[in-house]
């Protein structure tokens, strides 16, 4: 049946789900409430539309800037440096770390094709380098905001791209006259951020070493 292998191809493109499961959720689908098909319908047709990526970090927001960056509670002298938006929903959930954030969007892969200018590294220094000309200028900026940016914390996965990455950043930002760190202790060896526990990463933060 035409419709049902549509529904299956579909979902098989989703990550994680092989044609077995993507079945199980079509017989599923087709039994449930219409109510529940329905939004669930809605909801994937509306997600991109509704969730944007900040202008300033790149993070996941409904409105732009986001929430973190607007944030009057959050420390304006350390950036925080992940890999894809979702790290910053990983890392906020360890309610260990109160800085700012910058998203790269990917990691340095010369085989892949994934140079420094694929990624955001251009708005990173832009951004270290803006908060120390407004240190020096007189304008009416509230002080939190005039902060001027005193570390970066590298916090991108352990594994070969990752540490490639870091470095590559650490080299750049080597003249600002900013300090660098590196997510130290914690993170297991070509593990994956987004699966570390809490306090692991709470420990992580605590446990940073300059790169
Ligand atoms: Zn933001």
């Amino acid at each position: 049946m035409k419709a049902i292998e549509d529904l299956v191809s579909l979902l098989t493109r989703l990550p994680g789900i092989g044609r077995k499961s993507a079945l199980r959720m079509t017989y599923y689908l087709l039994k449930a409430d219409q109510g529940y098909t329905q939004a669930l319908a809605e909801r994937i047709g509306s997600l991109q539309g509704e969730i944007h990526f900040c202008s300033i970090c790149g993070s996941y927001t409904e409105v732009d800037p986001c929430a973190v960056c607007t944030g009057l509670d959050r420390d304006r002298r350390i950036i925080c440096v992940v890999e894809q938006p979702q790290d910053v929903l990983t890392i906020e959930a360890s309610k260990e770390y109160k800085g700012l954030y910058h998203v790269l969007g990917g990691l340095l892969s010369p085989l892949d094709g994934i140079g420094p200018d694929k990624l955001r590294i251009a708005s990173l220094v832009h951004r270290v380098r803006e908060g120390r000309s407004k240190e020096n200028s007189h304008d009416s900026v509230s002080e939190n905001h005039k902060a001027m940016v005193e570390e970066v914390v590298l916090a991108t996965n352990p594994t070969v791209e990752g540490d490639t990455t870091a470095l590559y950043i650490r080299k750049v930002l080597e003249r600002e006259g900013v300090r660098v760190t590196r997510l130290a202790t914690g993170i297991p060896v070509g593990g994956d951020l987004e699966y570390a526990d809490r306090l692991t990463l709470a420990r992580s933060f605590r446990g940073r070493m300059p790169l």
